[in-house]
């Protein structure tokens, strides 16, 4: 089976195998562990030992999102209240603006197209519009629409206004550059072990400034949730351990994952993820079916397309017959108006993607779905 979908990604066997054990936690041999992924994964990041450390909380990409958002926000009843300016051009922009408003943080949106990257003007005038803003918190890669926001420029938008970048790379981090030495303007980059790092998923990572969360103590109103906690706790008992359990078959595969992604280079997954998204985008429109997206905007992760006009089309039917031929992709979509989407991440080749354009147009036929665009 061919999965296609932005996380959990389809993975290498050697990482699977490495779930096959009973580990301790507190176990030497695991900490050593744990603690060595810490360092790679902050290299991975670019950042500086001793001005950054990596933090981690077990579960998903949401959670390590709202971790952020309340370590690094005073909520809107401290006594500085903080203030976070989404730039809103995709659903996942949408989720992290929920996290903030739920955790009782203000928020103000920059309502944006999903159809194109926030342009780092626009991010500019809404900074001096109003002085109040604190923290910019951007989608790096938008899973809603597929677009990647730059955040070299905006980043530098966010540093030239003196506010902080908050910025949500679970979709790209590991393939999309992002170099933290150079951006002192960010607080916290996030991101999972399931994504472009090729791992299982079950751990979520923010490489944060350790000057910023340090003075982010109690911020958070939540035990759970709080980085800076998390970061006090690593100082006092060693960089191997976890406050609660943490799933360490997980963390024992996350370190195969990351040889292979020593191994192969970021470069070079990154250009493995833009040819599969180019194979695929061209492929949709051979056999006559309409990216959602310009190609000129198109991202490496994720490609969505527009469900054929056809009555015939029904999605959850066609991503059944699409298994049946091999290629799994997600049975729901995040845009406004009705397609599919289909991940270009994982440890899959253009060769694969190509054979995923073969399978849909072999389904639609299947389906007598005639009519593929409008
Ligand atoms: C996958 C993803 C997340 C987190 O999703 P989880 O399901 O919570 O792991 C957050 N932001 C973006 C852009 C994503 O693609």
């Amino acid at each position: 089976m061919l999965l296609l979908i932005p996380g959990p990604v389809q993975t290498r066997p050697e990482v699977r195998a490495a779930l096959a054990q009973d580990i301790a936690p507190w176990d030497n041999e695991f900490k050593s562990v744990f603690a060595e992924i810490r360092e790679r994964v902050l290299g991975i990041a670019g950042g500086i030992p001793g001005e950054h450390a990596t933090l981690a909380l077990q579960g998903c990409g949401h959670f390590i999102m709202e971790a952020a958002l309340r370590t690094f926000v005073p909520a809107a009843t401290a006594a500085a209240p903080g203030k976070i300016l989404i730039p809103l051009n995709g659903t996942y922009a949408g989720r992290v603006e929920r996290l903030a408003r739920e955790a009782g943080r203000q928020v103000v949106t920059l309502a944006l197209p999903e159809t194109r990257p926030a342009a780092p003007e626009e991010v500019a005038a809404a900074l001096a519009a109003d002085p109040d803003i604190t923290h910019v918190a951007m989608v790096y890669s938008e899973t809603g629409a597929g677009i990647v926001n730059d955040a070299e420029a905006i980043g530098a938008v966010v540093r030239a206004a003196g506010r902080r970048l908050i910025l949500d790379a679970v979709s790209g981090f590991g393939a999309l550059p992002f170099n933290l030495a150079e951006h002192p303007e960010c607080d916290a980059v996030m991101f999972t072990s399931g994504k472009c790092l090729e791992g299982l998923p079950g751990i979520g990572f923010a490489v944060v400034n350790v000057a910023r969360v340090v003075a982010a103590a109690g911020n958070a109103g939540s035990w759970s949730f709080d980085l800076t906690d998390v970061y006090g706790h690593a100082q006092r008992v060693g960089w191997g351990n976890f406050r609660f359990t943490p799933p360490v078959q997980v963390l024992a595969a996350f370190k195969v994952a990351l040889d292979f992604h020593a191994a192969e280079g970021q470069a070079a997954r990154l250009a493995r993820y833009q040819e599969n998204s180019r194979v695929f985008h061209q492929g949709m429109r051979r056999i006559g079916l309409r990216p959602y997206l310009d190609e000129s905007v198109q991202g490496p992760i994720i490609n969505i397309v527009h469900q054929p006009p056809d009555a015939g089309f029904q999605l959850q039917n066609f991503i059944d017959e699409l298994k049946r031929r091999g290629v799994l992709i997600s049975n729901f979509y995040n845009t406004p108006v009705p397609t599919f989407r289909v991940g270009c991440i994982g440890t899959v080749t253009p060769e694969d993607m190509a054979r995923a354009v073969v399978a849909v147009d072999e389904t639609l036929a299947a389906l007598q779905v005639r009519r593929r665009s409008a």
